[in-house]
């Protein structure tokens, strides 16, 4: 049993106990986790992940929790928090160095001042860079992945371990790390182009999301992935979906892919309508929607 006093013998850590996630969700949905902790430096990130994989414990790393549904019960396990952390870019020439805690807004800016381009299309995607890799977050044509270089990680032995892109498969959201690997940094190699370009690219994308999706309202972004050669949020408002609500959550009806925590939605609430929408696809189209969000304490 993890008692606070064995946690504060490691150095540098923030540790909250019993901590609503629902602070730390842009759903603002999700019960308490019992251990919710900030590793301050990279040192004790490592010390932290080495002490839970050596005592067999369940833990979870959290980046800004834009894409994740936590359970009402909460999270029975150590929840890792490695946003404001691991915050550091660097860029030299036309290469960047991040680490996974940054947010990728304020990194597509930092490239912007500097000309560099590849990443721009990624505004608006309110996640931590160690989030988007793992979920290959992509936008208006690219992904995060396009101009990656390598991926600093702890594996399993508990090692600091350096991956090359060809070391690492990506897909449509999806990436071949495994669940117990954290990531650290990366690298990429962006292109130096005309600022007046990049901020053009950076534009469209911007003004592309504001006008097809909602914003100033708590969602994870699209709940399902597009099934192949088709888009899931038409087929859940061809089901005429749009508006359709369970308790608090909604199914926006400006695009059917996002759920929205409208009116204190329970995660249970979140739940059903994901799945309620995902019958009725399956009903009409005999398509069966996979979802793109992640789930904590819900096994
Ligand atoms: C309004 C809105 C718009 C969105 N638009 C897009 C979009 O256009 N394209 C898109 O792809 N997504 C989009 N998303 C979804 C989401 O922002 C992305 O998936 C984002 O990359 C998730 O990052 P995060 O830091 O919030 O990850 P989290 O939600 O915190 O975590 C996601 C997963 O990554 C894991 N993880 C996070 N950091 C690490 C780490 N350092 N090491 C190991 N595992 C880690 C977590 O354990 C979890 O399994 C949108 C979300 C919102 C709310």
């Amino acid at each position: 049993m993890i008692t606070i006093k064995d946690l504060k013998k490691i150095p540098g850590l923030i540790i909250k106990k019993n901590e609503p996630m629902n602070k730390y969700t842009t759903y603002g949905i999700g019960g308490q986790a019992k251990f919710f902790v900030i590793p301050e430096s990279k040192q004790s990130l490592l010390d932290l992940i080495s002490y839970l994989n050596k005592n067999k414990l369940k833990y979870f790393i959290l980046g800004s929790g834009s894409n994740l549904l936590v359970n009402d019960k909460g999270f029975d396990g150590v929840v890792v928090s490695i946003k404001r952390s691991l915050e550091t870019i660097k860029i030299e020439n036309s290469k960047l160095y991040v680490e996974c805690g940054a947010m990728l807004g304020t990194i597509v800016k930092e490239c912007i001042k500097n000309n560099l381009s590849g990443i721009e299309n990624l505004v608006g995607v309110p996640g931590t860079l160690g989030g988007a890799l793992v979920m290959n977050a992509g936008a208006w044509g690219g992904e995060i992945s396009d101009k990656l270089q390598s991926v600093e990680i702890i594996d399993n032995q508990n090692e600091l371990k350096i991956l090359q892109r060809k070391d690492i498969d990506f897909s449509y959201r999806l990436s071949s790390f495994n669940s117990n690997e954290v990531l650290i940094s990366a690298t990429f190699n962006l292109e130096k182009k005309d600022k007046e370009q990049i901020e053009k690219k950076y534009q469209l994308a911007r003004e592309g999301r504001k006008s097809s999706q909602p914003t100033n309202v708590r969602s994870a972004g699209s709940v399902f992935k597009n099934p192949p050669g088709n888009s899931a949020g038409k087929l859940i408002e061809l089901c005429g979906l749009k508006g359709y609500r369970i308790g608090g959550a909604i199914i926006s009806e400006k695009h059917a892919n996002f759920f929205i925590n409208e009116k204190d939605s329970s995660a249970s609430d979140m739940m059903h309508l994901i799945r309620y929408a995902q019958k009725e696809v399956f009903k009409k189209f005999n398509i069966k929607l996979e979802t793109e969000i992640k789930f904590l304490g819900f096994e």
